[in-house]
């Protein structure tokens, strides 16, 4: 099974089939990235650029592994001494990059949407690797495989999304990959950090944890991000972790078999407890890690393959 689309922008327009094909792709390259030759060929001769307009230590270096172990030549462009300081639009950079005829562009930026607007003008593949709140494609893929592995399926799961989920794009991704997959998704956070019309998503909403947390199978943590907050959204960080951190005490709501999962990165005792999230009894968050690296060489496999099957000027 192919990807449908030349990019990968999105949840939004991927078909169940689509996922499952990343997925069970992936499982190829976990056994893969398990042995002591980690190589594959699946990139090789293509040109793979990385463009982080915002912050990022996992997705980066996962993206960079992952292209780097399918053969291909992985740039990264450094926004900090690139000419983007010196003004120069995201569509003009990209332009300039793509006029050096990369098959694949990995892109972060703050603004939601505007990874898709790149995808518009450029002739390579384009991978969203987190825009502002919208959305982070590959990480609801990496969450789906983790959960996936851990409880043998995906579907008729109850996944409780906790904190901050307003500013969110790997809750966004999240509430599309898993009602896509027929799971039931509760968002629990204060009011403050849940959108407006998140009732609407096909979703229950609380600001309990008991409530939210009562027979989950799946418990994901999601961080504060304070860098997309305008003003005071929680009274204090004690507060919010008193009453939405999770520790082994609010854990005990959940099914006993009930796993841990956080995106990071974290801030220990404001949306975790520091030892829950070192538990590995409980907590997959260093198998989320793993499976990061996995998804992302699926994803880029996929698309390459695609391209394969199409004319360049067609990608457009
Ligand atoms: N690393 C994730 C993201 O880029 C989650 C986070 O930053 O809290 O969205």
């Amino acid at each position: 099974m192919a990807l449908r689309g030349p990019h990968l922008l999105g949840i939004e327009p991927l078909a169940p089939g689509e996922i499952t094909a990343i997925l069970d792709l992936a499982e190829t390259y976990v056994t893969l990235n398990r042995q002591p030759d980690k190589h594959g060929d699946a990139l090789a001769g293509l040109t793979q650029i990385n463009m982080f307009f915002e912050a990022s230590t996992r997705t980066q270096a996962s993206f960079e592994i992952a292209g780097k172990r399918l053969g291909a030549d992985v740039m990264n462009m450094g926004v900090a001494a690139s000419s983007v300081k010196k003004g120069e639009t995201l569509i003009d950079t990209a332009m300039t990059l793509n006029a050096m005829h990369p098959d694949l562009l990995v892109v972060r930026h703050p603004h939601s949407g505007a990874v898709n607007l790149l995808a518009e003008k450029v002739t390579c593949s384009v991978l969203n690797a987190g825009d502002g709140r919208h959305e982070h494609p590959t990480q609801a893929l990496l969450d789906a495989l983790t959960i996936r592995r851990a409880k043998g399926r995906l579907h008729r799961l109850t996944v409780a999304i906790c904190g901050d989920i307003a500013h969110s794009r790997v809750a966004r991704s999240n509430i599309l990959l898993l009602g896509r997959m027929e799971s039931r998704v509760r968002l629990v956070g204060p009011p403050t950090l849940i959108p407006a019309g998140a009732a609407e998503w096909g979703v229950e909403v609380t600001d309990r944890m008991e409530e939210g947390l009562d027979g989950a199978d799946v418990v994901m943590m999601l961080r504060l991000q304070k860098e997309r907050m305008d003003g005071g959204f929680i009274p204090s960080e004690r507060e919010y972790y008193h009453r939405f951190g999770l520790d082994a005490e609010k854990l005990a709501l959940a099914k006993p078999d009930a796993i841990v999962m956080h995106p990071g990165p974290m801030n220990r005792g404001v949306e975790i407890d520091g030892t829950l999230a070192d538990d590995i009894n409980r907590s997959v968050i260093q198998d989320q890690v793993e499976m990061g690296v996995a998804v992302r060489m699926a994803a880029m496999d996929l698309l390459a393959r695609a391209r394969k099957a199409r004319p360049r000027e067609v990608m457009a």
